[in-house]
């Protein structure tokens, strides 16, 4: 076993470091003024340019199979990229991506949406929740119901990602209601159906930046050609790509982190109260303590799920683990740094505030810290996992 990153991880995380520290982190002030304005955090130009910057360094298609063009570097390199990017809260995706489930697309389908999507030509969504169904993702609603070669689906469908920019979502829907009585997860498809087949969306307002959106399915008719894996099949294909970021959002939690509690530590050496700094005053030492403690676990916890996974093993309940530590971690530290920094840290001034609102969302996407505590104690109760196991 051996803890240590090798050379070439190092090489990356480094190169990856400078592209954050040199492209993104000088835009912080820009995205805050931006957003405070009630425009788009950064332009789509900018956005693009970024992502041909990255392309530059070497960071295309990072997690896409080296048959699409990318460079496919596997988890745990995700994992330390995720916790490099994630130092600024500057929104940036890597180029020549494309969801996970679409590569279970036939290869007309990988010719229509697949390719395009990696070569950004085309944005994607990926549409499960619905008003009355988010973590409860067996109660959807939505129907699609056969006519000729088409299938007419309608409903609705909330909070979803990227929907406002989508071309086209993955979206799932039940086929069969009497099988989907049953089971929860059996009579469920997942159509692929572009924007231009009529579905619109609406922005939903949150309290952080991520602006998500309500789609809205009225007779919308997909082609039985655009059925993404089998007829009522497509259930698996939703928790597929539900778990792909899970363990993902505790990488980005650490590396948030990290980048907050050094502000923390630089702030604490100059502030000075009653004479001396706050950092001489073992209030603050402790909460500097807890925090790097804190992040180390969350960080061991990531490298863990995605090693796992590298190993070609299923790592869902360490996945679990990672997503319900790193997201809870990085709420206590991000509201730790706002308390050393006073009255200064609730200001706009400083973006510690964002970072709180943004930290907050953690605790509730892919699965929120209560789905996670059902997982993990699930898993064990019913002997899946055995205490201890993964070690
Ligand atoms: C910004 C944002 C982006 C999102 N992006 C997407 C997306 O791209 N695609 C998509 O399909 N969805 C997306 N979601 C939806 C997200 O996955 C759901 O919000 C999440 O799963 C929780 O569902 P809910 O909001 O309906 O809460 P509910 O399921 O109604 O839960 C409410 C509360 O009850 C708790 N709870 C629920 N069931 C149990 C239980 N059995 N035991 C104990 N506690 C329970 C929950 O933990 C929560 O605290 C997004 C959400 C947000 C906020």
């Amino acid at each position: 076993m051996n803890l240590r990153l090798s050379d070439e991880q190092r090489m990356i995380q480094k190169t990856i470091r400078k592209f954050v520290e040199k492209e993104l982190i000088p835009l912080e002030n820009e995205v805050l003024r931006n957003e405070r304005e009630g425009k788009p955090s950064l332009s789509p130009e900018k956005r693009k340019d970024l992502q041909l910057k990255a392309k530059e360094a070497g960071f295309w298609g990072i997690n896409t199979p080296e048959e699409y063009g990318g460079a496919d570097l596997g988890q745990m390199m995700m994992a330390i990229v995720y916790m490099e990017i994630s130092k600024t809260f500057v929104p940036f995706s890597f180029g020549g991506y494309a969801d996970n489930i679409l590569y279970y697309a036939n290869e007309e389908q990988k010719r229509n949406y697949l390719i395009p999507t990696i070569n950004g030509e085309k944005k994607s969504c990926f549409a499960m929740t619905e008003p009355g169904a988010g973590s409860d993702t067996q109660n959807i609603r939505m129907t699609a119901v056969k006519d000729g070669n088409e299938w007419v689906l309608n409903g609705e469908k909330t909070f979803i990602t990227g929907g406002n920019e989508a071309d086209f979502v993955m979206v799932m829907a039940v086929t069969d209601k009497e099988k989907h009585r049953q089971t929860g997860r059996d009579g469920v498809t997942c159509f692929i159906a572009d924007r231009s087949m009529g579905w619109t969306s609406e922005y939903i307002h949150t309290m952080g930046e991520w602006g998500p959106a309500s789609l809205f399915f009225d007779d919308v008719r997909v082609p039985e050609e655009n059925i993404l894996g089998e007829i009522d099949g497509g259930y698996n294909l939703g928790l597929e790509w539900i778990g792909f970021a899970r363990w993902i959002v505790g990488a980005q939690a650490v590396g948030a982190a990290e980048r907050l509690l050094q502000m923390a530590i630089d702030y604490s050496k100059e502030r000075e109260t009653f004479g001396k700094p706050i950092a001489d005053r073992q209030a603050i030492q402790w909460q500097i303590a807890d925090s790097a403690v804190e992040i180390e676990a969350a960080r061991w916890l990531v490298l863990n799920a995605a090693f796992t996974l590298d190993q070609g093993e299923d790592n869902r309940h360490v996945a679990s683990i990672a997503k319900l530590y790193g997201s809870n971690m990085g709420n206590r530290v991000v509201d730790r740094v706002l308390q050393i920094h006073g009255g200064m840290g609730y200001t706009r001034e400083l973006p510690i505030e964002r970072w709180y609102r943004e930290a907050r969302l953690w605790r509730i996407y892919d699965g929120t810290d209560e789905i996670q505590k059902l997982i993990i104690s699930r898993n064990l109760l019913k002997g899946h996992v055995k205490v201890g196991q993964f070690v």
